[in-house]
């Protein structure tokens, strides 16, 4: 007998038909002989409209209150999924975060995780019940309820498989798991029956929203297997987990792509200590997400320095460059919105030369031009223009033969 936890997504359980199939599917689990804990996110974009709706009464959004309300939206999910359970003849009971026992730090709606308790849910799996737990909450250590950030639940669900020592967490969506490519974009994308949690992540952090990138992390560090599956057609999807050393690894597992970055380069900095240091900073203290950062070489004793920010960070952090314009002697800060990234990833990479060489040759040949790189020892990455990103996303998975 094992012990999933089944993680179910906001489409998994959009609607009552749709909620009724996760009760059928949790029946069925434990009709096999397995031990089930479930995770449920709110129903279909009830989040979003929670947060539209509190953004009519409120330009404060105080988080203490965003949590209070949020939270409310996996509540209805989780009472709702264990009416259907006791229907089906399965005893089920709903646990708010707080009662299953995650324990966060006070930052209100990006709480982390400090603890998971979940004496509760293992009383009642000792019952022969099942749990059903909210996604994406918990209470702070100050007794107050917290959410996760977006897409916390799949944080919650490996959290819990790690604590109660699960043997894997089963991801539930409408994505039937990870993909050599976005299949809008590629056609003979294949479905990945495996890949190690260092791909993922690279993945996750790359472009796929498949799975919450915290969520990848918090499996990584306890070694919780995740298994990303449809629940529209409950067939087998893509296993992510540590790596088999007995196995060779692919060379490329996926290429992935991103169009919500902007680029700004400040240009013609003075080439000395703490000019990097004095920008990057006050980016910080703004709450400035960066993510690629490249330097020029100087040749007369300036140099530009060029980065990424997600296009909602684009307004504040060129208000912040240009603050600092004159103090850090840049000529300019130009802004660039049309650009994407494009990645390769591959945990085969670190032992096959030339891998990059294949990857500006493929692009080359397209007439795409790279403007900027950063790599991993298994990633690959190269920000072009956003026009030509579909085409640099197919001809590289083409140039490694990664379709079916
Ligand atoms: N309901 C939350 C959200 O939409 C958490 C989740 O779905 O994981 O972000
Ligand atoms: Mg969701």
């Amino acid at each position: 007998m094992s012990l999933v936890v089944q993680k179910f997504g906001g489409t998994s359980v959009a609607d009552p038909e749709r909620l009724r199939a996760v009760a059928d599917h949790v029946a069925r689990t434990r009709r096999r002989g397995d031990q089930v804990v479930v995770v449920v996110s709110a129903m279909g974009k009830e989040t979003d409209e929670l947060i539209h709706l509190a953004g009519q009464v409120s330009t404060t959004l105080p988080g203490r209150e965003m949590d209070m309300l949020l939270s409310a939206g996996e509540r209805k999910a989780m009472a709702l999924l264990c009416m259907a359970l006791h229907d089906l003849g399965i005893p089920a009971d709903s646990f708010t975060g707080s009662q299953a026992g995650i324990i966060t730090d006070t930052f209100h709606t990006r709480a982390r995780i400090l603890e998971v308790k979940g004496d509760r849910l293992r009383q009642c799996l000792a019952a022969g019940k099942v749990p059903v737990v909210a996604g994406f909450q918990g209470v702070s250590t100050d007794n107050d309820v917290t959410t996760l950030g977006r897409g916390g639940s799949d944080t919650t669900a490996v959290a819990l498989a790690a604590a109660l020592g699960a043997d894997a967490c089963e991801k539930y969506s409408d994505v039937p798991g990870v993909f050599t490519a976005d299949p809008r974009v590629v056609p003979d994308a294949r479905r990945l029956a495996q890949v190690s949690f260092e791909e993922m992540l690279e993945i996750t952090a790359t472009g796929s929203g498949v799975v919450a990138f915290r969520a990848v992390e918090f499996a990584r560090n306890h070694g919780v297997p995740i298994h990303v599956r449809s629940s529209f057609s409950w067939e087998p999807g893509t296993w992510v987990r540590e790596e088999d050393p007995a196995m060779e690894q692919p060379v490329i597992s996926a290429v992935t792509h991103d169009t919500s970055e902007a680029k700004i380069t400040v240009t013609r900095v003075p080439d000395k200590p703490g000019i990097a240091a004095r920008l990057f900073r006050s980016l910080a203290d703004e709450n400035v997400n960066l993510d690629m950062i490249v330097q020029n070489v100087s040749q007369d004793g300036t140099t530009d320095i060029s980065f990424t920010v997600p296009k909602t960070d684009l307004p504040a952090a060129v208000n912040v460059c240009q603050d600092h314009a004159g103090e850090i002697s840049a000529a300019a800060v130009l802004t660039d919105d049309t650009i994407a990234k494009v990645s390769v990833v591959g945990a085969g990479m670190k032992t096959h030369p030339g891998v990059s060489a294949t990857v500006f040759e493929t692009l080359a040949e397209h007439g795409i031009n790279i403007e900027m790189i950063s790599t991993s020892p298994i990633r690959i990455t190269c920000v072009v223009a956003a026009a030509q990103v579909e085409e640099a996303v197919l001809a590289l998975h083409g140039a490694f033969e990664l379709g079916d």
